[in-house]
């Protein structure tokens, strides 16, 4: 059997230095120590950070006093206001990549134009970039919406980080439907970019491929969209406990990836989960 294993599998730059800021403030305020919604999205990590004593709050109103740190994919301006207000010390975790997508969309409302984000409408990435404006804001996650919207002089146009650019490049194209002018700043995170070419290059070439990440990781749900449609053998898990020995079977070739807040011990756990079942 040969397992290929992607080299971007894993913590990208973002991630890496939310749980570096999170791990140093955990040894400076051992006591009062929160995390606004969780700091990655992933379960594991953040049940590992809990139990060193930074626990998980959703809303401003639940932290009494403290210190919190505001997650790698930033948040809004009502909340970090509310934070302020209650005199917590604050610490941004926020990815400076996530903050660059902030810089542009304010820009472009500066400067006049409606703004087009291509992203999940939930995802706090998302939210948080839209509480920076005032109005004028959509949120799109598939070409054809576009219909329903517009028509604009001025549209801006941007992406959720972890946005795919196929997806994106077609969005922009229909919007240039709907617009007489589309000024576009691409966001989405080169190490996103690469991260998904690389999955399809290895699912291309595989007869299983294993997508690891946190249920509620969008990027890990885009990975093994992606992933899917190239190789319809794909599998998103979160752990080594959820592999099925049947998916492995008369399997020759395997592929492993794993999204942007996977840790690498839930990564090297899966693969010598996946050696074991096929020795
Ligand atoms: S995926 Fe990119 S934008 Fe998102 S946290 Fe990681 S480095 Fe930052």
């Amino acid at each position: 059997m040969k397992l290929i294993i992607a080299k971007s599998a894993g913590f990208c730059f973002g991630v890496k230095r939310a749980m570096e800021i999170a791990l140093e403030a955990v040894k400076k305020y051992p006591q009062h120590l929160y995390t606004f919604g969780p700091l990655i999205h992933n379960p594991q990590a953040v049940q590992y950070l809990e139990e060193l004593g930074a626990k998980v709050k959703d809303r401003m109103e639940q932290i009494p006093k403290g210190t919190v740190i505001l997650r790698s994919h930033g948040v809004s301006l009502k909340d970090l206001e509310k934070a302020k207000r209650k005199g917590l010390k604050i610490i941004d975790a926020t990815c400076p990549i996530v903050k660059r997508a902030h810089y542009f969309a304010k820009f472009l409302r500066r400067n006049g134009y409606e703004l087009l984000i291509v992203g999940d409408a939930d995802h706090p990435e998302v939210e948080a970039i839209q509480s920076y404006l005032d109005k004028g804001v959509e949120v799109v996650e598939r070409p054809d919406a576009l219909k329903r919207l517009g028509p604009w002089k001025k549209l801006g146009v941007i992406a959720q980080t972890t946005q795919s650019f196929d997806l994106f490049k077609k969005i922009v194209a229909a919007s240039l439907e709907r617009a007489k002018e589309v000024r576009v700043f691409n966001t989405i995170c080169h190490a996103t970019t690469i991260r998904q070419e690389e999955a399809i290059e290895i699912a291309r070439k595989v007869e299983l491929m294993i997508v690891i990440g946190g249920y509620n990781s969008g990027n890990t749900q885009r990975l093994a969209g992606i992933c899917r449609e190239v190789q319809s053998e794909t599998y998103h898990i979160e752990t080594a406990r959820e592999l099925n020995q049947n998916w492995l079977e008369k399997k020759k070739k395997i592929g492993l990836t794993a999204g942007a807040s996977t840790p690498s011990w839930i990564i090297e756990e899966v693969e010598r989960e996946i050696r074991r079942l096929k020795s």
